[in-house]
């Protein structure tokens, strides 16, 4: 008889023989070797916000305890009402709070920098507080360092074809090829990748991308092509030659590059590390930055931060009004 083996099994014994078999489970099922609980995912998320947007690995994964149970081999050999039992005596590996309700099956891809949770909230202090300070800080210096020694192996490439760039709709005004280059430099705010009064080019790959990044207008968009004929020196935040890079990774998936917080009106802490990768990025040889979308978590952006280098050869190939619509049925 199956239920037998359990008979003279402590409380403790038969933990430890469900924990092997979920483990087991969560390995053949998931192909991962940890989880998140309900405890400690909102945690999670808020620190590695590129993750929860990228990976639809990590946003999928997420399932009720009661299903991992029916879908497993902890069914073979515990019933219901004793997995039910058991494993609210379950910890989480991650927070070590006892287990209910789901787990977020997920490993991750990258092994996380020393110490790095404390040196973003130093980084995020010194952001807030005395932001031309940022690069006295030990892990400032190390993020320019590895942009540094990648510059050094990167050659000219040319942009991908065609870019876009839109304007949100605005009716009965005339376009103008003008309206798709950089702003006149008094009226630029200060930006992801950009000082205020500094003339940047923010392009998207495709156009859902864009649409996203004009924040979704009801009234739709105004839709440029754009062609950069220049080779330019790319800084691609997504190289596979970076994947191995933890420091990268890791600023990357984390608030310090991800963050979908932009802070109100001129109050954009959150844009201080972003502008420093920028700053680093250019004082190295970098003349354009590729990095995923925060809006849109299938998206890629260019934003070239040479622009004195295209703006007379900068191409606006044609332009169009896309409605809403046309991006909502997508
Ligand atoms: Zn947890």
């Amino acid at each position: 008889m199956l239920g037998d083996w359990k008979k003279g099994l402590t409380k403790e014994n038969l933990l430890d023989a469900l924990s092997e078999l979920f483990y087991h489970d969560l390995d053949s099922w998931f192909n991962v070797s940890t989880f998140y609980c309900d405890s400690c995912v909102d945690a999670f998320i808020k620190k590695w916000p590129g993750i929860y947007s990228r990976d639809m690995d990590f946003q999928t994964n997420s399932i009720p305890l009661d299903t991992f149970y029916e879908g497993g081999r902890v069914r073979e050999l515990f019933t219901k009402e004793e997995f039910t039992k058991l494993s609210k005596h379950m910890k989480c590996p991650n927070c070590n709070e006892f287990i209910s309700g789901h787990i977020w099956p997920y490993d991750m891809s990258f092994d996380v920098p020393d110490n790095f949770e404390n040196n973003v909230n130093e980084i995020a202090s010194i952001a807030e507080r005395t932001p031309f300070l940022l690069l006295s800080h030990p892990f400032a210096q190390q993020v320019y360092n590895e942009i540094e020694a990648f510059s050094k192996t990167m050659t000219p490439s040319n942009l991908p074809k065609p870019l876009f760039r839109a304007r949100m709709y605005k009716r009965n005004y005339s376009y103008v090829n003008e309206d798709f280059l950089a702003p006149e430099k008094k009226i630029i705010k200060e930006g992801r990748y950009n000082h205020a009064g500094r003339q940047v080019l923010y392009l998207a790959e495709d156009e859902l991308t864009c649409y996203y990044e004009t924040r979704s207008p009801e009234e739709g968009i105004m839709l440029a092509k754009v062609d950069v004929p220049e080779k330019m020196k790319i800084l691609d935040l997504m190289d596979k030659d970076l994947q191995d890079n933890n420091i990268v990774q890791a600023i990357q998936y984390s608030s310090l590059l991800s963050s979908p917080d932009e802070g109100e009106g001129w109050y954009k802490p959150h844009y201080v590390f972003t502008r420093f990768v920028a700053d680093v990025a250019k004082s190295v040889g970098f003349e354009a930055i590729r990095y995923p979308s925060v809006r849109f978590n299938k998206g890629y952006n260019i934003v070239v931060l040479d622009y004195e280098k295209i703006k007379a050869h900068v191409k606006i190939i044609d332009f169009k009004y896309v409605p809403k619509d046309n991006f909502m049925s997508k």
